[in-house]
């Protein structure tokens, strides 16, 4: 336990000095407080066996019933014999978490700037935690018509009723004389407006958290008789049939996978911690390297957890793991309560040996680690967006260094950092520099082209959103019987509603962006709350202008895509379209089969569909998302554009594909469609070292959330000057610390965001500084803040 507790000074603060300790026998506990320490409790004697370390257990603190977990155990404690309190109640035979989950949260705690409580419950899946069983999913409906709901909508929050289609602005004429409505009766009619509206299954929770509201409003409505939670069967068999043809083991390895199986191999066979970068291209043969080296882990007795985007966890994937491994288990986010459980148990008894699954299965409780493998390692879905902020990819890092385990990071097109840690040789870089499937020339990569689109524009006398290129290349594929995806990383319908006096776009009353049209709800809708408002029939900023719907979402694109090619059958993806995962699979399996001819949809498509038919890939926008003054929004288009082109020529006939762009001489786009991965890297290294960015320095993002702007700058600036004075301590290696900045999404669910940026030059200084801001995070209702460390979302 020393070794535990002496990775940072954990300590059980004495809020009174007694002269002699209390001996007894007690344990230390970590709850899911924001503060990171934890509390003394004493075991009676009938939980003797039941409360030691890496127990659940359930105890008083600050008079509620809290569960958390024991973390130590001692013989004397410092509080005052009137303090300390019994523990309750401990609901488990054997310790959930082993010493090396300890240890691995404990690190959580420390890198990432939350409480080692708060870092043991995200590696629990929820039913462990409640130890509930359930095979149901709860989802929170109307109970009543639409029409009545409404109507009470109307009654609670007069004020939007009154004026439908408006916008901020106009609202203000349409108040009613009494004055504002009650901010609780405001966010009823919400909630009855937001499920009249989207004919969703939302869980009571997810809503909540769209909307920016406490489960609160919902448990009164429903008392009140307007909401009812149903609960939904979940299909039991969530990962679907596996259907279509069986793949074809490949009988030998080529040159490059040998020599990368081997190294692995190598360091497997010594239970040594060892990190590779596998690198190459989509369809180099990764996948079969991981699983070649996953068997090597399994002959010597040990286990592999895979992790994956979750949205590349289709079938595809899971046909392929289930065929080559006995009891593989899947996690993903869809699974009951209970399905989760039982993997759980599964896996802890050693029954699975491969554990398949988004970010979270970096914790199943597998028996002997052997190995780690992190497929498309830079994709951003690896890093939570609530605490504890980790980094599945980093703290996989610490796992298997805990555990003497080896870590394989795949991708065609590595993180920065991860490319830097493979120069500098951190991680051994393996590469795999061609298509084992190859049957035509230039390595088998697909024929790049990029198309300039005001060139474009200018020749075709007119804005279009479709170059001859991209028309005659889908035309001729279509024609041949081939198949055709066009990616564009844009929901909804017209993407803009925008004032052609004013040149305003409609912008959401809650969050500093714009609404996006949906044709089939007829609203425009904000992504970020769920806002939703009619068409406007004036332009609501200058009240004189028609608004015009601007730009192009894929389900406009889809419609178009139906009109230029009439006779074939159109099919689109995105996360408006595909509810569950029943529509994922049957839109990919409807396509596999040559039902429909077209796939059209958002990043849902751009990575692990594997489909031979595919000859052209068309991007209709490649700067989707250049602007948006995040330094790494290079690198994002970078990745896409090069795991889009990677769709294509899967099969034996050679692939095409054709980049839209209004940059067609960008160095990120010019090297995406060369797939020249170290020219890019080159040329954003320089970028990023100049403006001391990572990978040439770590960064800590502090956003301050505040309905009342005042009280949130206050704050921001307090946490600039501390972190300032504390930075002098470190003489030159807190490199800086920005002054308080509007947040790229200035407003979010009505609430003011400012975001100061800390660049630090190693983990010690951030940690430090970090440690200095900490006390100034209080928790409180009308004041947020977060500290992201290793951030990715600069939101
Ligand atoms: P990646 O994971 O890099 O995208 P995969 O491992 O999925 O690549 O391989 C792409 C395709 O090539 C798959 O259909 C796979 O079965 C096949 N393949 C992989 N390695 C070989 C090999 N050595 N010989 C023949 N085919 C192979
Ligand atoms: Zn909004």
């Amino acid at each position: 336990m020393q070794a535990i507790t002496s990775m940072r000074l954990v300590f059980s603060e004495p809020t009174a000095q007694p002269t002699t300790a209390i001996r007894g026998r007690f344990v230390e506990v970590a709850l899911p407080t924001p503060v990171d320490r934890v509390f003394d409790y004493v075991v009676p004697e009938p939980l003797a066996n039941r409360a030691r370390i890496g127990h659940r257990v359930h105890v008083n603190f600050a008079n509620r019933e809290v569960q958390g977990f024991v973390v130590g155990e001692k013989s004397e404690s410092h509080l005052l014999r009137h303090q300390v309190k019994d523990i309750l109640s401990a609901p488990d035979d054997e310790p959930l978490v082993n010493q090396s989950m300890l240890r691995l949260t404990r690190w959580m705690a420390d890198y990432y700037a939350c409480s080692w409580g708060e870092a043991l419950q995200a590696v629990l899946p929820a039913v462990v935690r409640t130890g509930r069983k359930r095979r149901t999913i709860t989802v929170v409906k109307l109970a009543r018509s639409k029409e009545e709901s409404l109507a009470r909508a109307a009654e609670l929050d007069p004020v939007e009723a009154q004026a439908p289609g408006s916008i901020p602005g106009i609202e203000k004429a349409a108040m009613p004389p009494e004055g504002k409505p009650d901010s609780r009766h405001k966010r009823y009619a919400k909630i009855l407006r937001t499920l009249a509206t989207f004919e969703d299954d939302f869980s009571p929770h997810h809503l909540a958290e769209k909307l920016g509201y406490s489960l609160a409003p919902f448990n009164t409505l429903r008392k009140q008789g307007w909401l009812k939670f149903e609960k939904l069967e979940v299909d039991q068999g969530a990962i679907g049939a596996l259907s279509g043809s069986p793949e074809r083991v490949p009988e030998a390895l080529t040159p490059d996978q040998e020599v990368a199986l081997a190294a692995i191999a190598r360091s497997v066979d010594r239970d040594e911690f060892k990190a590779f970068l596998l690198f190459g291209i989509t369809g180099s043969g990764k996948t079969e390297v991981y699983i070649r080296a996953i068997a090597r882990a399994l002959e010597h007795g040990k286990s592999a957890i895979v992790l994956v985007p979750e949205i590349a966890l289709t079938p595809q994937t899971v046909r392929r793991f289930a065929q080559r491994f006995e009891n593989v288990t899947f996690l993903h986010s869809s699974m009951t309560d209970g399905e989760r459980r039982d993997a759980w148990t599964r896996i802890k008894s050693g029954q699975s040996r491969v554990v398949v699954g988004p970010r979270s299965a970096l914790f199943a409780p597998v028996k002997d680690l052997g190995l780690i493998v992190v497929d498309e390692e830079h994709e951003h879905t690896y890093k939570q967006d609530s605490t504890p902020r980790y980094h599945a990819r980093d703290t996989a890092m610490m796992r298997a260094k805990l555990e003497h385990a080896v870590v394989i990071l795949g991708s065609a097109t590595p993180a920065l950092e991860t490319w830097h840690n493979a120069q500098a040789g951190r991680y051994e870089l393996l590469e795999l520099r061609t298509r084992p499937t190859l049957r035509n020339s230039n390595l088998g990569l697909p024929d790049v082209e990029i198309i300039d689109m005001s060139r474009e524009c200018h020749e075709q006398h007119a804005f279009t959103w479709f170059s001859r290129r991209m028309r005659g290349a889908c035309a001729q594929a279509l024609e041949d019987g081939d198949q055709v995806i066009i990616f564009l990383n844009r929901r909804g319908y017209h993407t803009l509603l925008t004032c052609e006096a004013c040149g305003e776009t409609v912008a959401c009353p809650n969050c500093a962006t714009h609404m996006n049209f949906h044709r089939q709800l007829n609203k425009a809708v904000c992504h970020y709350c769920l806002e939703t408002r009619d068409f406007p029939q004036k332009c609501p900023s200058c009240e004189r202008g028609p608004v015009k719907q601007m730009g192009m979402g894929t389900e406009k694109l889809e419609e178009e895509l139906k009109g230029i090619f009439g006779g074939f059958k159109v099919a689109r993806m995105d996360s408006d379209v595909m509810k569950t995962r029943e529509d994922y699979e049957s839109t990919l399996e409807a396509f596999r089969q040559g039902e429909t001819q077209v796939l059209v949809g958002t990043q849902m498509i751009a990575k692990g569909l594997d489909f031979p038919n595919v000859t052209v890939v068309g991007v209709v926008s490649a700067d989707v998302g250049m602007n948006l003054g995040d330094f790494r929004s290079f690198e994002r288009a970078f990745q896409l554009i090069t795991q889009v082109s990677g769709r294509a020529g899967r099969g034996e006939k050679p692939g095409r594909v054709i980049v839209q762009t209004f940059k067609p001489r960008h160095p990120a786009i010019v090297a995406a469609a060369r797939q020249d991965f170290r020219a890019f890297a080159e040329w954003e290294s320089e970028h990023r070292k100049l403006s001391q960015y990572p990978p040439y320095s770590r960064i800590v993002l502090v956003t301050v959330e505040a309905k009342e702007k005042p009280k949130g700058d206050e704050l921001a600036r307090q946490i600039t000057n501390t972190a300032r004075d504390f930075s002098r301590q470190f003489s030159g290696t807190i490199y800086d610390v920005s002054d308080p900045f509007e947040a790229p999404m200035a407003r979010l669910r009505g609430r003011h965001r400012v975001q100061i940026l800390i660049k630090a030059k190693g983990f010690r200084e951030v940690r430090a500084v970090v440690d200095r801001i900490q006390p100034l995070v209080k928790v409180q209702e009308k004041l947020r803040v977060s500290i992201d460390v290793d951030a990715l979302d600069m939101m």
